[in-house]
């Protein structure tokens, strides 16, 4: 049985989440929001009957502090963290992470994440691509899923897939979208990715941004696939016609909200999905990504 739990980071609801899932050897939870909410996740959790203790297995979709920030309280309290073999070295010693990170958020770093400590390398178990974890009578299968960190693994267990944000971020009953960071975006691993969560054929996705995915999986993909190749393709147009990181900013952020209107969000979730997943991110991801794995497709001309 699975739990989604609310991290409300920065008070509000609904944009990031923890998975917890009841197993005979203690709770599972899959990733655990940032450090900043650690205590909310304990309250989620104690509402259910539960204690932070009781989380013996914590399974990263990738080191990113809205997803992995609070790991290492749970590895504290004795939990295992799993996770991809690129990311177990930013989770022993997390100094090279929280410089990159403090480039790009500043004086934010505390209040968006709390504080971030190593895990001892006891406490963490390293998962490559198909490897399966017996947690109780629980089979967790780990899928290496790049695209939109090369760290990143999408978890099954029976009939459900914890997809991380190589999934989308799909709040309420909006339309999911392909969170572009960088800088690491991969459009062509990520559409692979894709294809890789497709076969698993599962029935319920569950998404760190937010939760239970709404509609069947397949349309949820289809639709996810269809924005990655489209937004990519938009910023490769206007990379040839010579817009710069000023001119697309602004402009990326109305196609966006656009796209977010037409997919059915409302007007009061486009902050959501900002909160979820900035906007301006998804501009050096783009310009990153297109000059260094196609520059000749980009040549202003
Ligand atoms: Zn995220």
């Amino acid at each position: 049985m699975a739990h989604v739990l609310d991290t409300r980071q920065l008070g509000r609801p609904g944009i990031i989440a923890a998975t917890a899932v009841e197993t005979t050897d203690g709770l599972a939870l899959f990733d655990t929001g940032p450090e900043s909410t650690f205590r909310n996740i304990a309250a989620g959790l104690r509402n259910l009957g539960f204690e932070p203790g009781d989380v013996r297995h914590v399974f990263i979709s990738h080191i990113h502090f809205d997803h992995a920030g609070g790991a290492w309280r749970f590895a504290e309290l004795g939990a295992t963290v799993y996770v991809h073999p690129r990311g177990a070295p930013h989770l022993i010693d997390p100094e090279k992470l929280l410089a990159s990170a403090t480039r790009i958020f500043g004086d934010d770093m505390e209040k968006l994440w709390g504080r971030v400590e190593s895990i001892p390398q006891d406490r963490l178990r390293i998962l490559e691509d198909r490897d399966v974890t017996r947690i109780g009578g629980l089979e967790v299968l780990a899928l290496a899923t790049p695209g939109h960190a090369t760290h990143h693994h999408v978890y099954q267990w029976e009939d459900n897939v914890f997809g991380g944000d190589v999934a989308g971020v799909q709040l309420g009953g909006g339309p999911p979208i392909p969170p572009f960071v960088p800088p690491e975006l991969d459009v062509e691993a990520w559409e692979e990715s894709i294809r890789k969560i497709r076969e698993l054929g599962a029935s319920k996705l569950y998404l760190p941004h937010f939760g239970l995915a709404t509609g069947t999986v397949s349309s949820h993909l289809d639709a996810l696939a269809e924005r990655v190749r489209r937004w990519a393709d938009w910023f490769r147009d206007r990379m040839r016609v010579g817009d710069d990181q000023e001119r697309l900013t602004p402009a990326f952020a109305e196609y966006e909200a656009e796209d977010l209107r037409k997919g059915g969000a409302a007007q009061e979730q486009l902050a959501d999905y900002e909160a979820a997943d900035p906007s301006c991110m998804a501009v050096g991801a783009a310009l990153r990504y297109w000059r260094k794995h196609h520059p000749e497709e980009v040549i202003p001309r």
